[in-house]
């Protein structure tokens, strides 16, 4: 099989589509054939770099303006989408906030924006998708963005790990209820990786990069086109048999914490 042409004259959505690994999922889907990526996200700046490096391939980049938390906006852009390409194949949910907090001091308002970015947005984005593929013949695939801790917990970033527990229990949920639809839906649970977002709001200081990369048993980050050859597979129908599953690319970190380890 050629592997350049898995999504060959599909139509692909990508939230946060324009910067870190939004950025590498959107350029990849263009290598591998499709026809359009729509680029959602809040700021059309940050789709500059993905509508330039775009034009090498002859699938095409468009720039939507969105804000994942306005549900009626959200089915508005989708339904425009399916209007103006025909249909929707692919949705990938990236679209994220995140900040280091402690929990005693975490005011509602940073809850509040964790929780409506990545849960509530993931839901009503997977919800405008479902509406589209459910009509059509070849239904759809849906990949949400999930995290190690949606399961481990993680001190200092309760909002976000509450998030993505929500968001792994919504992606097992919608993978069964549309499963007759057509459509299926998995997770991606990636380890850490080098983004602008994550260097900026997780760990700021080289001495914190080395602390994470040590505590990893690989050794390392995971690499951004790592964590998208995740999301293509299971977007892909290579993976026509597998809904509701979620994938862990953490180079074994979150297994790696019990009493005993390798160096002792
Ligand atoms: P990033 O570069 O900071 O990207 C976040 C994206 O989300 C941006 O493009 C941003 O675009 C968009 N976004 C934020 N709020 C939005 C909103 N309200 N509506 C629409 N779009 C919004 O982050 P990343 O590090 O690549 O993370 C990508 C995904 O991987 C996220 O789901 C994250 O939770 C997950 N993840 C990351 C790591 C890591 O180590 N980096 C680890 C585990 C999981 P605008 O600013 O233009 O809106």
């Amino acid at each position: 099989m050629s592997e350049a042409k898995r999504f060959q004259d599909q139509v692909v959505l990508v939230t946060g589509g324009g910067t870190g690994l939004g950025l590498e999922l959107s350029r990849r889907f263009l290598e591998e054939g499709a026809r359009v990526v729509v680029v959602a996200s809040r700021d059309p700046e940050h789709h500059q770099g993905i509508l330039k490096a775009g034009e090498k391939y002859p699938g095409t980049v468009d720039s939507v303006k969105l804000d994942v938390r306005e549900s009626d906006r959200v089915h508005e852009a989708f339904q425009d989408v399916a209007k103006r390409h025909g249909r929707l194949d692919v949705l990938i949910c990236n679209a994220a906030g995140n900040f280091v907090a402690p929990s005693l001091r975490l005011r509602a308002k940073g809850w509040k924006a964790v929780i409506d970015i990545v849960l509530s947005g993931t839901f009503y984005c997977s919800q405008a998708a479902g509406r589209i593929m459910r009509k059509q013949e070849r239904g759809g695939s849906i990949v949400t963005i999930g995290a190690t801790y949606a399961w481990t917990g993680m001190p200092y970033v309760a909002h976000s790990a509450a998030a993505k527990a929500g968001v792994l229990a919504l992606t097992r949920s919608l993978a069964v209820e549309w499963a007759e639809h057509g459509i299926r839906v998995n997770c991606v649970a990636p380890g850490a990786f080098h983004s602008e977002g994550a260097r900026q709001n997780l760990w700021p200081s080289e001495e914190a990069s080395r602390q994470i990369e040590q505590a990893v048993p690989l050794k390392r980050f995971a690499r951004v086109e790592e964590v998208a050859s995740a999301v293509l597979y299971l977007a892909s129908s290579e993976a026509a048999y597998i809904t509701g599953e979620c994938l862990t690319v953490d180079g074994g970190n979150w297994l790696g914490k019990g009493l005993f380890r390798p160096e002792g």
